[in-house]
């Protein structure tokens, strides 16, 4: 059989079953054809229909989620949950509430979680939510109000042996609070492991805030030194202020770069100083505001509303935004200037041409299903600890997600070695190293 014009059938297919969804076929058409080598090692997974079953979601959900605003107007909103596949354990992925949240996007997140959650080595399905809601400018009690009608239609999916959501874009520690108070309220259980990124005063894990940002610099930390560097005095740019945007920053600073410029959904801020990141918490955490008040804080920092935060010249790129926002202009701009690695701390933030520019150019690429895996993996051990009524230091919880990272990367280039000649394909090395955990769980359980 050719493999490889097998799966672009598959791939025909994914497109014409699921139409409109652009997100989801870009994340099929980065997977797919990277399965061939897999496939001609093990030609047991063919005929058994498992990349055909990984491509389809064991379960849909779209809800309507109604409630009252503070005028006391209603307003409806639509909900998601994407139970994509279960062989290696319980679904397990955020929840993102944004205006731009549809079905193909929940899709994209949650068929890269399967492959994701696959390469921590730990015993989790993927999934994946949210809803269309925007919560700028919406008060404490509307968000409290959106989350409890939205936890009423979804807590009949969730339990923590069977989809243990956690935050995304848009769900930080307060909505995880109000939805985890709602499941209590209507199921009469506290059930601590049914949700992640809980607060560390009630069942929250240590270092889950950070889980994500830490780990994307972990990753890169080991990219940079398969070619001799390391983080020392180097210059950095991240995009985003949100939760994996400020963490990645802590930690760069905290190994001895600078990073000089992040941004948000309105421009970007450059401060050659290296970024007050105090500031920025400030700003985005604690006054929900816009980054460019930053700018107004400290003179000697610029905000632009116009080009993008890889205009400014970097060694290091963490793009932690959001999807599709590094487009091959972008690409070029940073290998002008001479950027060495690229690691995607958010979920598909280069677009397949950026990716392209990076290969050519020789700049190591950590895709996010690799690099940004930190951060499911430490929910898994807020999971872990919820099942034991234990509670670990932060220490303890940073350097088990330390040694998660690097594992996850010697992966990655031990499988883009062997399956495709180049471990600098991280690409490959993710992609087969999470497939066959999954396919072997998969063939094992039968045709379900
Ligand atoms: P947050 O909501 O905390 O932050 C998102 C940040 O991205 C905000 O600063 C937002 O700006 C900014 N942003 C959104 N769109 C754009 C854009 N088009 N251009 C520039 N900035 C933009 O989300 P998270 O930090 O949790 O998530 C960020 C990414 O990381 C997502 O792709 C998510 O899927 C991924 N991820 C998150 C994990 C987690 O543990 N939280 C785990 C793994 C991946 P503004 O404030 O203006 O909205």
């Amino acid at each position: 059989m050719d493999v490889s014009a097998y799966l672009e059938t598959v791939y025909t297919e994914v497109c014409r079953r699921n139409p409109g969804e652009a997100e989801f076929h870009q994340a099929a058409a980065e997977v797919l054809p990277s399965l061939a080598p897999a496939l001609d090692r093990h030609p047991e997974y063919l005929g058994t229909g498992i990349v055909e079953r990984l491509c389809e979601p064991e379960r849909q959900l779209i809800f309507r989620v109604p409630w009252l605003d503070d005028r006391g107007d209603v307003q409806v909103n639509r909900g998601f949950r994407v139970e994509f596949n279960s062989a290696l354990g319980p679904y397990k992925g955020g929840l993102r509430f944004h205006p731009s949240v549809n079905l193909g996007i929940v899709k994209f997140l949650g068929f890269e979680q399967i492959f994701k959650n696959a390469l921590t080595g730990m015993a989790i399905g993927g999934g994946k939510g949210g809803a269309d809601f925007e919560p700028k400018g919406r008060s404490d009690a509307e968000i409290m109000r959106f989350c409890q009608s939205f936890m009423t239609e979804l807590y009949r999916h969730l339990g923590e042996h069977t989809d243990v959501p956690a935050g995304d874009i848009g769900v930080g520690a307060r909505e995880i609070g109000y939805l985890f108070g709602q499941y209590k309220r209507i199921t009469n259980r506290y059930e601590s492991g049914v949700l992640t990124g809980k607060p560390v005063a009630w069942g929250g894990s240590h270092a889950r805030t950070e889980a994500t940002g830490y780990g994307t610099v972990y990753f890169a930390q080991e990219m940079l030194a398969t070619r001799g560097h390391d983080f020392g005095d180097r210059h950095v740019v991240v995009s985003g202020s949100g939760n994996v945007a400020v963490y990645a920053i802590e930690k760069v600073h905290a190994l001895g770069g600078r990073v000089v410029a992040c941004s948000d959904s309105s421009g970007y801020l450059v401060d050659e100083d290296g970024i007050d990141l105090d500031l920025v918490k400030e700003i985005k955490q604690v006054r929900r505001s816009r980054i460019s008040t930053y700018a107004e804080a400290k003179p000697t920092a610029r905000f632009s509303s116009r080009g993008t935060v890889y205009d400014v010249p970097c060694d290091i790129a963490l793009p932690c935004a959001t999807q599709n926002e590094l487009r091959h202009d972008d690409a070029v701009a940073l290998v002008k200037n001479g950027t060495l690695a690229v690691a995607e701390g958010a979920n598909m933030p280069c677009t397949p041409e950026a990716v392209e520019v990076f290969r050519e150019a020789g700049v190591l690429y950590g895709p996010g299903k690799a690099a940004n895996a930190g951060g499911v993996a430490t929910s898994a051990l807020e999971m872990q600890q919820n099942a034991a009524r234990d509670s670990w230091t932060f220490d303890q919880t940073e350097s088990r997600l330390a040694s998660v990272m690097r594992t996850v990367h010697a992966q990655c280039r031990v499988n883009a070695e062997e399956y495709g000649g180049n471990p600098d394909n991280y690409v490959l090395g993710a992609n087969v190293t999470g497939f066959l955990r999954v396919a072997e769980a998969m063939a094992a359980q039968g045709v379900i």
